[in-house]
Order: C-alpha cells, then structure tokens, then sequence
C-alpha cells in the first residue's frame, strides 16, 4: 500500500517489521468529555485504513489508548487537567468521568461501524511502564529532575522536529502567548515525563515512584502502551493532524531515546474537520456529537459517508448544508442497490475480480476513500447480473462499513410492506416514493374508513407538520412535499 508519510513528507510503500503484519497504534480519546464529529472524524478514517490493511491481506494488531489521566490543557504541558475540569464541571470523580466518557466514546464508535481495536488501554493501568521507560531515560542521561518534575531533555536529541521544519523561537513553550514559562526547563521544549509538583491544581489521581508521588506526563502514555502491546518496533503511527506537535513529536524522542533505535517508521494524520467559523472545540458551549446528529434526525451512518467523501489530508468544512447532500447521496445510493435483486443468477467471478481489483488500487493509493465510494457506483454499471453487483458491494462494504447490504435490505422490506398494505386495500398511493409517508396516509385512509374522522384530521396534520400535502384522488391519494 501507499501511503502518505507525516514523518518523510511523501506518498511511500508502508513496510513492515514483519512481513504481512503490521502493527499499528492510534491516539485514542481524552474521556473528560463527549467526542465531537471532529475527533471522529479521525477514528473514522482510522477504521477505514485499518479495515483496508486486513482486506488487503494484512494481519494487523491495533493498540489504542484511553487517556484517563494527564492530559493537561495546554499543549505546552502548563495549564488545567482536563480530566479535572470535567469532573469539577460535573461533580463527579475523575475516574467516574472517565468511565462515562470512555462508554461514550465507544457506543459512538458502535453507531458510526467503527471497530473496537484489539487492545484498548486506559493510561492509569501501565504506570509501571512509564517508570520503567522514565527510569532508563534518567539513567542515560536524557531526562533531569528539576522542581519536583522529571522533564525530557530535548537538547540531547540530534534531530527532535520530525514532522516539520519548525520555527523554534515561535514553537517553543515559553514564547506562547498567555503561556508561563516553567523556569525548571533546561529548554524551551523540553517536556514533563512525571509531576509531582505542578504549579496548577493537583491531580486526583496519584502513584509512587522512584521521584515521589505523582503522575505521568500525556506523552510518556502513548509510548509506554504502544511499546507495551505492540512491542520495539511500530509500523504504523496515527492521530489527528493537531497531534503531530508536540506529542508524536515527543513520542518518538522519548522511545526512540529509550530503545537505542528507530521506533516508528510511517506516521499517519488525519486533518481537521473544522465548522464554518473555523476549528471545533469543547470549550465554546454547545459543539457536535453524534448524539446531537441524531437528535436532528441524522443517521450517523450518513455522517461515516461524510467523511468517507473527502481525502483524509484535507480539510473538511462540516455544514449542514454539506451534510444534508451527503444524505441525499447516502439515501440514494441504497436505493439503488435496494433496486437489485438478490436472486438474480450466479456471482459472475471476472467481473467480481477486475471491479474489486480497481477498489483495491483505489484504496491503496494513500486511502483515497472517495474513489472508493466511486467504486460502489462502479460496481452498479458492470455488465453483470445483480448478484455480482451485489456480491461486490457487500464486498467493498467490508471497509467502508456503511452497512449498505443491511440497509438497502430494510429498504426492500419497507417498500414491500408499504406495497402489499397498498394491494390489500385497493388504494393507491401516488407520492414521491417514500415507504414511510405512504404508511402513514394509508393509516389516514383506514381510519376514515373506519369512521374516526379525528384520527384521519391527525395524520393529515402530521404529515402537514412535516411539509407534506395530500390530496385525495379517485381511487386512493396522492402527497408532495411543499
Ligand atoms: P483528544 O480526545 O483531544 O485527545 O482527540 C482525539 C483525536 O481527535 C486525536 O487524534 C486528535 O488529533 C483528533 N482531533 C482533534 N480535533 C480534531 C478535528 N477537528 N478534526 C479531526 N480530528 C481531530
Ligand atoms: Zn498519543
């Protein structure tokens, strides 16, 4: 496969440290709040390349992270505790936010089709790991203990910008705006692998350790877990695009100064979902999740086609507006593959291989999801019966997972039902082919059969509720959204 790589700024085949298996690491979610569309945006994507690895043959083992403990505000490692600011918000304790927040996260993966990875690790459950990792660190000299802390000393390092040729005067900590410097830093970019004093509120949540009792930096988390499950060596690194500096960034120095030799050889970033006005964030009030998708009467799954629409090294730009076409495609899509018959003939195999061959190429070149979504339209105008069609889109659907087969089924019996309720009564229906707009004005048209006029008034009001007009015809009625 092809894929962009953060860390060489170039398209390059992904190899792996053992052939046919890639061992893959995700930064996964910080639990002191609901995920929004942004943060899923990146899981999204995520899914779909890990899902794509195994279809293409791979065997892979993904590691994720929870981040229950030490994600402090600022990107500078200064500033407040998430995790305290979301239990101080909510009067509850750390670790009964991060349980909430962290059965959240995954019941919003469950809607969206995102795979559970194969380990899932909260960061307070390998402290050991981080001691053992910040101890080697100290012994060779590339960490120091200065004002009750244990910081990286990033000056050892030969090269420390991976992902960019950063400005460090604009980059470093202690120029930010609104930022205090830590006078404790050897450098302006050095970063804390352990507290134990901070000069913000203290952490709840407390271990001992050969420099006292405290807690770990955010970093020290995701290296100590990837080494933990994944092992020396990582193939294949992802997170958002905003994760790139400083944490990867810090990531690699910290393990790569722990192991004596190079960690992570690919790094994959997923770009922004940004709103209109600009960057998503929890901080300004109300913000997206798929709860409130769902509230607006959106299926989550219309939101996965969303974002499998545009390339993941591009900003996307959420509306509503934008949404709502990805719906109409989405919807119209399974119509057309609801259209298909299931019975129609023998999967035609040289049809099935070349259409999934493009898909494959599709795909490989750097995840380049919307040519495959293109695919599925493809696999609609080969010349073959409508089960190769059908054949191949369940096929395609093993990586997109926008439960297309499950859906155009549904759709199948909808229309089936809509359509013998229509035969039995001898009614017709004239509308614009929506299976549950013609229930209800079938419903309107048994209750005035059976005399209840009120019942009938209410469904007329109903269906008027939701701008649509019927009018009564000869032999049954027909309705138009106005
Ligand atoms: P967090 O819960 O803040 O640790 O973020 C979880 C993941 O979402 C990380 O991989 C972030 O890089 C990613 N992320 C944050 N904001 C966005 C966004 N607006 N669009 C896409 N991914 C994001
Ligand atoms: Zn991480």
């Amino acid at each position: 496969m092809e894929l962009y790589n953060s860390a060489t700024h170039r398209k390059e085949e992904l190899k792996t440290h053992t052939p046919g298996h890639v061992e893959m690491y995700t930064c996964g979610p910080t639990v002191y709040h609901y995920a929004h569309i942004g943060n899923l945006r990146s899981y999204i994507m995520e899914d779909v390349l890990e899902k794509y690895l195994r279809y293409a043959g791979y065997d892979v083992n993904r590691v994720m992270n929870i981040t229950d403990v030490g994600h402090l505000t600022s990107d500078a490692d200064e500033g407040e505790d998430k995790m305290i600011k979301g239990a101080k918000r909510e009067h509850k304790t750390v670790l009964e936010i991060a349980k909430f927040y962290t059965d959240a996260f995954f019941e919003d993966c469950r809607k969206l089709n995102i795979k559970t990875p194969d380990v899932v690790q909260p960061a307070t459950g390998c402290i050991d790991e981080y001691i053992k990792i910040i101890s080697r660190l100290m012994d060779t000299g590339y960490a120091y203990f200065a004002g009750g802390n244990v910081y990286f000393d990033t000056s050892k390092l030969e090269r420390y910008y991976i992902f960019n040729d950063h400005d460090e005067e604009n980059l470093a900590v202690g120029v930010r705006e609104g930022v205090e410097e830590d006078t404790n830093k050897r450098n302006k970019n050095d970063f804390v692998l352990w507290f134990t004093k901070s000069k913000f509120e203290d952490q709840a949540l407390k271990w001992d350790s050969p420099w006292g009792v405290g807690y770990p930096g955010w970093h020290i988390e995701c290296s100590g877990i990837s080494m933990k499950y994944n092992g020396e060596y990582l193939d294949l690194h992802c997170g958002g695009i905003d994760n790139a500096f400083p944490h990867h960034t810090n990531e690699i120095a910290q393990s790569e100064s722990f192991l004596g030799h190079p960690w992570c050889p690919h790094w994959f970033h997923v770009h922004h979902l940004n709103s209109e006005g600009g960057k998503m964030s929890k901080s300004k009030g109300e913000f997206l999740t798929v709860s409130l998708l769902e509230q607006k009467g959106y299926d989550p799954l219309a939101y996965r086609f969303f974002c499998l629409q545009s390339h993941y090294r591009k900003t996307l730009v959420f509306s509503w507006e934008n949404l709502d076409n990805a719906v109409a495609a989405y919807q119209k899509l399974i119509s057309r593959i609801a259209a298909l018959d299931p019975q129609d003939g023998a999967v035609d195999q040289a049809q099935f291989d070349l259409c999934k061959e493009k898909f494959l190429q599709q795909l490989g070149n750097d995840l380049n999801t919307s040519m495959a979504v293109t695919s599925l339209y493809d696999a609609l105008k080969i010349p073959a019966n409508d089960a190769t069609k059908l054949a191949l889109i369940a096929d395609f659907d093993r990586v997109l997972s926008l439960s297309l087969m499950e859906k155009a089924q549904a759709k199948r019996d909808e229309d089936s039902r809509a359509q013998s309720a229509k035969t039995a009564s001898g009614y017709t229906i004239t509308g614009e082919g929506d299976p549950a707009v013609d229930a209800l004005v079938l419903q309107r048209y048994e209750a005035k059969k059976a005399r209840n006029f009120a019942e009938a008034d209410r469904i007329r009001d109903e269906l008027k509720a939701q701008g649509i007009e019927i009018t009564d015809t000869k032999d049954g009625a027909s309705w138009k959204r106005i």
